[in-house]
């Protein structure tokens, strides 16, 4: 691997959180994991990761919660980086990646996976890989480190199967406003699998779909069938844990959300908004009534990561 002197170029990527507008999961495989059939969609809360030349792998995090992420290997943008250096070890150097955190941390929005994937492009264009979003590309590496990381390279609205990494864009039209409510503490995506599981005990469950209905409603962009389609099979298990949370989701609907449920495997709560000022009123209601302290608004769809700052462009 060559090396390169500390402090010159670097690359900045913004790169967006994840909500699932419907997430049907099917029966545990034999590998451990379940077969998802999930609509994606991707809103404008971001993280930015930065990625300049050093003399050794470093790896910095700021933000809200940024002490809650970890700053070794387990990082999963710094694994994506060491990943693709490892494979292109002509090209690639040891990097300072940093890492400016706005995606709540454990809260089922894919914030890790997203900040792999900003690694990933960051990289590939530091480096000048060239690898792209093509056959081949980076979607080969985002696979291997974790199920929501080819969503957050493309972004958008995507329908996700598999274990989530296969994902083809979704026909939409249209414009959504978000409320997004961060509870406290997080929630063990495995620990919410295993809680659907035990209420599902021997239940027979069919491969999951997405539903007709909700590829409709985001075809036509009309917010009352998208709100009516918004279905999440993790809600359940993630309510059984921490019920509290369906307090909040009860709370959000009777403030006037079009619609709401739990985000991947929460504890995030995100609500439907019928515009952007409903969205403001509504994060206001939900603070002033107790029912919540930590609320964003947010916007989708956006797109996936993105580069959008060059220093010193070679
Ligand atoms: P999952 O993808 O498992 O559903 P999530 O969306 O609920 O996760 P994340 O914000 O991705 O939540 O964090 C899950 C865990 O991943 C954290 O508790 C943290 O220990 C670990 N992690 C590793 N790298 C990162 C990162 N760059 N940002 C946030 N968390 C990270």
């Amino acid at each position: 691997m060559i090396s390169a002197s500390e402090g010159t170029s670097g690359i900045s990527v913004r790169v967006p959180a994840k909500i699932n507008l419907e997430l049907r999961v099917g029966p545990l495989r034999h590998d451990g994991y379940h077969d998802l059939a999930t609509v994606f969609h991707a809103v404008d809360l971001v993280d930015h990761i930065t990625v300049r030349p050093a003399q050794d792998w470093r790896i910095t995090v700021e933000g809200t919660d940024a002490h809650l992420v970890p700053t070794d290997d387990s990082n999963l943008a710094l694994a994506a980086a060491k990943m693709l250096a490892g494979t292109h070890a002509q090209q690639a150097y040891p990097v300072h990646v940093h890492i400016c955190k706005q995606i709540p941390v454990a809260g089922g929005m894919a914030g890790g996976s997203a900040d792999a994937a900003g690694a990933l492009v960051a990289c590939d264009a530091l480096w000048g890989l060239g690898l792209g979003l093509g056959v081949d590309g980076l979607h080969e590496y985002a696979a291997r480190l974790g199920s929501d990381v080819n969503f957050a390279l493309v972004g958008g609205t995507a329908i996700g199967s598999g274990r989530g990494e296969n994902v083809v864009p979704a026909l939409t039209a249209g414009q959504y406003e978000w409320v997004v409510v961060q509870a406290e503490g997080g929630l063990s995506t495995p620990a919410v699998f295993r809680e659907l599981d035990r209420l599902r005990e021997d239940r027979p469950v069919d491969a999951p779909q997405p539903t007709a209905e909700m590829l409709g409603a985001l075809r036509a962009g009309d917010i009352d069938s998208l709100a009516a389609c918004l279905n999440n099979d993790l809600e359940e298990p993630a309510f059984s844990l921490r019920p509290e949370l369906a307090e909040v989701r009860d709370a959000g609907l009777m403030l006037g959300a079009a619609g709401g449920l739990v985000s991947g495997s929460g504890p995030t709560i995100v609500f439907l908004a019928r515009d952007r000022h409903a969205a403001n009123d509504l994060a206001a209601a939900l603070v002033n009534s107790g029912a919540a302290t930590r609320v964003h608004t947010a916007t989708g769809p956006v797109p996936g990561a993105q580069v959008v700052e060059w220093e010193d462009r070679p």
